[in-house]
């Protein structure tokens, strides 16, 4: 006589559909998740070739969404992690502009790195910085003349533990920090940290000594909002 097994829970029509279903919608997200992977990836490839930024306002997004697969499908194409952090430095900065320009220059700061400096910098390090003798030795002398001659106040700083303090102390509402791309990158995530409107320019040369800077960039940047353009007779 044949046995008849009980229909189990979940051996039974209604699970086989729900599992079908899960299934599909499994492989839709999935694909969804394909599909904007490659249109990243590609997006990210295409404005490195042509150093143009495309779609600005769906790459960071989907960059700090989908970070991982981005990075590995970026390389495959190669692109590194440098040049996909440069083209985010140039986004948050892009995404920054209009709130920066709307902040008065006496309530914005800029912050210089100290390796800047000449290595016979005759300037002592102080609370509020490096105290800048305007020697000529290097271009930080000039370049703080024309920052603070156009209202800015300007520090010149051996770390980022001088950032906080002085953001603490003088309380401004927008700032330009100088550095290399890692030290510009950290600077942008602790202004967002802190709801700060910050803009980053990346030096040209980087190291612990002598670095340099295309000061063209950075009075450029610091002239965003205000009428005269800082620098243009420096
Ligand atoms: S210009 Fe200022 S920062 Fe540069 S070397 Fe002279 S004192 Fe130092």
């Amino acid at each position: 006589m044949p046995v008849t097994l009980p229909v189990s829970l979940f051996n039974s029509p209604f699970w086989d559909s729900i599992a079908l279903m899960l299934g599909h919608l499994a492989l839709v997200i999935f694909s969804l998740w394909l599909i904007l992977v490659i249109i990243t990836v590609a997006l990210f490839v295409v404005s490195v070739r042509k150093k143009h930024l495309y779609c600005p306002w769906l790459l960071r997004p989907a960059y700090l969404l989908l970070k991982g697969a981005v990075r590995t499908g970026c390389r495959m194409f190669g692109i590194d992690d440098t040049e996909i952090i440069t083209i985010l430095i140039g986004l948050e900065n892009d995404v920054n502009r209009d709130a920066f320009a709307a902040v008065p220059v006496g309530e914005r700061v800029v912050f210089l790195p100290h390796c800047l400096r000449s290595a016979k910098c005759p300037a002592h390090l102080t609370p509020l910085g490096i105290k800048c003798l305007d020697c000529g030795k290097c271009g930080l002398g000039m370049a703080t003349n024309a920052l603070t001659g156009a209202g800015y106040q300007v520090f010149i700083i051996p770390g980022s533990t001088y950032i906080k303090r002085l953001l603490k102390r003088f309380h401004p509402k927008a700032m330009i920090g100088v550095g290399c791309l890692m030290e510009i990158k950290q600077f942008q995530e602790l202004a967002r940290k802190i709801d700060m409107t910050a803009m980053g320019v990346v030096m040209k040369s980087d190291g612990c000594v002598e670095t340099t800077v295309a000061w063209e960039d950075v009075f450029a940047v610091a002239s965003i909002g205000l009428e005269t353009k800082i620098g243009e007779d420096a």
